[in-house]
């Protein structure tokens, strides 16, 4: 079996601040190399249960999704790393020949009080991401893309929020929580070294589960698509040319963007661009 793993920084063991996953913070070096150690322990599990290939892919957007060390990563898998990927930025190597799909490093959606780092897609810019009226989070966009493929979410790893909002979805997901929020840059914290074999346990059975028949994709939400973003600051004029030239966003009141898509991978992409969309010029996304 084939596997897929997200890796994401906010839900990694022991970080709980923004300065934890940006280039800018001073342990940022020390919490790339835990961000690695946990993809790994997801990947070690994932050969553990007998699946035959694991591919790792960057979901965590500062230094052009490239934040794992790349001499530190398990040996036996591959990683899909940087910017400008075909398809879904988050999502170009998940297709229909992946088997599941695990989430490592995974945090609960924009507007969660507590969660560690709680956000859409764009911390910056977005203050919510709502999906036909209800708030959604990139596990969300994850669990709907991947049902879309007919693949099911095996397991995440997190705080108790994100673990909580993937069940609340995907209630046959194994559910790793390493650490618990205490707020939304504060949480109560296992070392990384404890919760490196609770990752690789959960990864295991997750890919052990999948192989049984016993996960679903998550089918309980589908296509066509309708989204609102709302936005922390006011549609900038840049921003307000260029979506006026695309048919598929609406600039519903000077915050908040309706926009329309047939699959989640333009779902995904789209709303990924309104995180760049007040740059002069730039429609293509
Ligand atoms: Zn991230």
């Amino acid at each position: 079996m084939k596997v897929f793993i997200s890796v994401d920084m906010e839900g990694i063991s022991g970080l709980v601040r923004w300065a934890d996953v940006s280039s800018q913070g001073i342990d940022f070096e020390r919490n790339r190399s835990l961000m690695t150690a946990d993809a790994n322990a997801a990947v070690e599990g994932a050969f553990a249960a007998g699946a035959t290939e694991v591919i790792v892919e960057e979901n965590h957007g500062v230094e052009d999704l490239c934040v794992l060390l790349m001499d530190e990563v398990h040996p036996r898998c591959s990683v899909i790393r940087g910017a400008g990927r075909h398809g879904s930025t988050t999502a170009a190597g998940l297709d229909e020949s992946v088997g599941v799909v695990l989430l490592v490093g995974h945090h609960g959606r924009a507007g969660s009080y507590p969660g560690i780092m709680a956000h859409t897609i764009s911390y910056g810019m977005f203050k919510l991401v709502r999906l036909g009226g209800n708030p959604i989070g990139e596990a969300d966009f994850f669990a709907i893309r991947a049902g879309e493929l007919g693949v099911p979410i095996g397991m995440v790893s997190g705080d108790q929020i994100a673990a909580e909002q993937v069940s609340a979805i995907c209630p046959w997901a194994e559910t790793v929580i390493v650490k618990e929020a205490l707020g939304n840059q504060s949480g109560h914290c296992i070392p990384p070294t404890r919760a490196r074999p609770m990752i690789q346990a959960g990864a295991e059975c997750a890919v052990k589960r999948a192989m049984a028949g016993e996960l679903e994709p998550f089918t309980a939400i589908s296509g066509p698509y309708n989204f609102e973003v709302e936005l922390r600051n006011p549609v900038s004029d840049n921003m307000r040319e260029n979506l006026n030239s695309l048919d598929e966003f609406e600039i519903l009141d000077d915050k908040v963007i309706g926009i329309t898509a047939p699959n989640m991978n333009l779902g995904f992409r789209r709303v990924a661009y309104l995180g760049y969309a007040d740059r002069a010029g730039v429609t293509k996304y």
